[in-house]
């Protein structure tokens, strides 16, 4: 088979590599669509834990043969593609904190993921889809569990008011939940006016931007003393110390950015939250018990009833094969993009 493998920082090359067979209690999925995450990106550009690598964990297929153990009836079936696998048995596990297992893998990161012709992954971390859905929307679906999740955490409510620091994919992705949720004020922050144009066309009722915006006065401006939740999808400090000021006292602050590792905060921010009575609640991927959670079986649900918009997350199509350019591409910033879908050589693009 085909497959884009990272072969060292900023190097991915496009080759012909062995057709992995199912083990026992494991299938083999047959490639229809992946998405570009910005954590790939990053892998990309900023180097990974080990090489080589098939990058790529928001992916959809069809179930092409099945391991020992492993029901024939899958075969056929939609799927997409959960890429945290638990150990299902420590401590975490037993909680239900699958993404604070103590010793998970990650298919695309940590195992080999879906930018190939196939994928081959225990039968526990495929989610079956009805056949209705397209590819490009099932491979979205990860990204929206991690949105889901976020609001999960911070406890929204209907009737709630929000801000999103960030407009990139999961940003997009929680402005789009806070519509489906009910929302009653979605507010969203980017330094992109065209993030922020799709953030309005997603469901956003005010866009900011701070290059020109004084967030912290406007957000104050229309909700008196904050909102009931603010999300930070941004990943920048900047973004990150806005959170408190915007947020009334006893609500919520939800991390999600990945922020840089070497800056700081001003201790200010500390002081302003405990003032506040905050609660800042952190974020790290998408699942609950029982597994996956939730997050997953309501995103597919709102696939099936038209809440979740994922035409318009979508911004390029290319087949996998050009997956070494698109990097490069994107690595130069010569790219501007939302999400980008890469079809294999097998599936219809
Ligand atoms: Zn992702
Ligand atoms: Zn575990």
């Amino acid at each position: 088979m085909k497959a884009a493998i990272l072969e060292n920082q900023g190097v991915i090359t496009y080759k012909e590599v062995p057709t992995p067979t199912p083990e026992p209690g494991h299938v083999r999925l047959q490639v229809k669509a992946v998405s570009i995450c910005g954590s790939d990106i990053k892998r990309y550009v900023s180097g990974h834990r080990m090489y080589p690598i098939v990058l790529g964990h928001e992916c959809a297929g069809v179930i092409e043969s099945v391991g020992a153990g492993v029901s024939k009836e899958l075969i056929g079936k939609h799927a997409s593609v959960i890429p945290v696998v638990p150990c299902f048995e420590c401590e975490q596990c037993q909680r239900g904190y699958y993404s604070a297992c103590h010793s998970y893998s990650f298919i695309g990161s940590r195992q080999a993921g879906g930018f190939a012709d196939y994928l081959e992954l225990p039968e526990r971390n495929v989610l079956i889809v009805p056949e209705e859905l397209p590819f490009e929307h099932v491979a979205l679906i990860e990204p929206s569990t991690v949105a889901r999740h976020m609001l999960a955490l911070g406890d929204f409510q209907k009737g709630q008011t929000a801000v999103v620091l960030g407009a990139g994919s999961i940003g997009l992705m929680i402005v789009q939940w806070l519509r489906i949720l009910g929302a009653s004020l979605i507010i969203c922050t980017d330094v992109s006016d065209e993030n922020l144009a799709t953030a309005r066309k997603l469901g956003a009722h005010v866009t900011l931007n701070p290059l020109r915006d004084d967030v912290v006065a406007e957000v104050r401006q229309r909700t008196g003393d904050g909102v009931d939740i603010s999300l930070e999808a941004a990943g920048v400090p900047q973004t990150l110390e806005q959170t408190v000021p915007i947020t009334r006292p006893r609500g919520k602050v939800i991390c999600g950015g990945n922020q840089p590792l070497d800056k700081s905060l001003p201790m200010s921010f500390i002081e302003n939250m405990m003032r506040r009575e905050l609660s800042i609640i952190g974020c790290f991927m998408s699942y609950s018990a029982p597994f996956p959670g939730h997050e997953w079986t309501e995103t597919v649900e709102a696939l099936l009833n038209g809440g979740l918009d994922m035409d318009t997350m979508i911004s390029h199509r290319y087949p996998l094969a050009q997956a070494p350019d698109i990097f490069a591409k994107i690595g130069d910033h010569a790219l501007t993009h939302r999400k980008i879908i890469l079809y294999p050589e097998g599936a219809s693009l």
